[in-house]
């Protein structure tokens, strides 16, 4: 049998060999069914995949469950590398795609409520039972074209439900990141949630134990990355979620700026909106996005975007009129400027309209024109760097961006009059 390392290195070779994958992800898995059909277990696509070609959507991956175990999947594939974490899930890789092949299984007892302690093997049914809710426990034998549903899969997804398998109480409970899972494939799909698992949410909503904060802060990036956002947004709410969420509770504002938001918006931007709809726009919302920042474990980037649009789209709301050509051109060009826009446009169209119309009235000269002149040219003029070059060249580059100088020369004549005046003024020279 090949050591891992031999494994690694002839994927290597394969990926080199073939740049482009020469099998679609499904025909990839089906060759893995159908081999570990040919071999004697029972296999089928499982979860996910199931639920999404019934809905007539493209599944992302197709994942296989099979009645072989580990040791026989490897002998069938010797090139299967195990999954790191994931007990007894293996890597099958074919046709330049990487399927995931999991033997059935039931999960032990939750004692910490998020892992189950043991994973036994187990047969199809018991499989799908332990899954979250039924549309995601279907399989499918795609080598004998039928679906096979234990859990009442198919009819949740002709009722447009999201249900618990099992006992609803007992299964959140076992596992609370599904009420979140809940609330995010409710909103992606537009199903609502079946009562009793309603309920059973409505429950537990309370009992954060055993969610790390990074898995939550995940689902919510999930939700907040889809076009239904905002139907998450009022899921959370609705069901008592977004104290576990945000550390905050407000169930009945309605998140209106967050449905306003245009394609594409980025997870900071979509966070700003959903602030400005629980706190407005004052400084209860800055006090809401430090406590975002803890409660959902935003990245440093994400945290200073997030503060960015707050800040970006408040000032284009109320100083931006008044602001000379060169701070409306600084701020155009900025990174910030599209996503705070997008958060003017879900206030007030008129103003995003205006705002809009005046850039395009500004490129016209150049939002970001190559500055005429450098450090260099300033030292080529004979002055010393130093901490004031950033005040000089900052100064001439207004007066480009003014339009109130054009040349080269008018840039330097500029620079030396700018360079006196301050030193004149008793500024730190260099
Ligand atoms: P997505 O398109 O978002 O990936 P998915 O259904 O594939 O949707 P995954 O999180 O990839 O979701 O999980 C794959 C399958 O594993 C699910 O369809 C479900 O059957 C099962 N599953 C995942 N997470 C849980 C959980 N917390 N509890 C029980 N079953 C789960
Ligand atoms: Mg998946």
């Amino acid at each position: 049998m090949a050591s891992p390392n031999d494994q690694s290195d002839s994927d290597d070779r394969e990926k080199r060999m073939s740049p482009r994958p020469r099998l679609s992800p499904r025909e990839a898995a089906v060759w893995t069914v159908t081999r570990l059909q040919q071999a004697g277990f029972a296999a089928y696509f499982a979860g996910g995949c199931v639920r999404d070609q019934l809905m007539g959507r493209e599944p992302t991956d197709y994942d296989v469950a099979t009645s072989a175990r580990p040791e026989e999947i490897q002998r069938i594939f010797p090139r299967a590398r195990a999954v790191g974490e994931s007990f007894g899930v293996m890597l099958v890789r074919h046709g330049g795609q990487t399927v995931e092949v999991a033997t059935f299984r039931t999960d032990g007892p939750y004692s910490d409520g998020r892992h189950p302690d043991e994973v036994h093997f187990t047969d199809a049914e018991h499989d799908a039972q332990r899954r979250d809710f039924t549309i995601n426990g279907l399989f499918e034998d795609p080598v004998a074209g039928r679906i096979i549903d234990f859990v009442g899969g198919q009819r949740d997804l002709k009722a447009r439900c999201i249900r618990a398998i099992g006992d609803a109480h007992e299964r959140l409970r076992e596992d609370r990141l599904r009420m979140l899972r809940a609330v995010r494939f409710a909103a992606r799909f537009a199903f609502s949630i079946d009562p009793e698992t309603a309920d059973a949410i409505r429950e537990g909503a309370g009992n954060l134990k055993g969610i790390s904060r990074e898995r939550i802060g995940q689902e919510i990036r999930r939700m907040m990355m889809n076009a239904n956002r905002a139907v998450a947004a009022w899921e959370l709410q609705y069901l008592g979620l977004d104290e576990l969420v945000l550390g905050e509770s407000n169930r009945t504002v309605a998140p209106t700026r967050l449905g306003q938001l245009p394609e594409p918006a980025a997870y900071p931007t979509a966070l700003a909106a959903w602030v400005f709809d629980r706190h407005g726009e004052g400084t209860e919302a800055d006090r809401a996005a430090r406590r975002w920042r803890k409660a959902l474990m935003l990245s440093n980037t994400e945290y200073d975007t997030l503060r960015d649009c707050l800040d970006y789209s408040r000032a284009l709301r109320s100083a931006w009129p008044r602001l000379g050509v060169a701070r409306q051109k600084r701020i155009a060009a900025s990174a910030p400027f599209e996503q705070a826009l997008l958060l003017v446009q879900t206030a007030d169209r008129q103003e995003f309209i205006d705002i809009r119309r005046r850039v395009l009235e500004l490129e016209k000269t150049g939002l970001a024109p190559e500055p005429l002149i450098s450090g260099e040219d300033l030292i080529g003029a004979g002055m010393k760097p130093g901490p004031r070059f950033r005040r000089i060249l900052d100064g001439v580059y207004d007066a480009q961006l003014e339009g109130q100088i054009g040349s080269r020369e008018e840039a330097l004549d500029l620079a030396v009059l700018i360079g006196r005046t301050i030193g004149a003024s008793g500024g730190k020279g260099g």
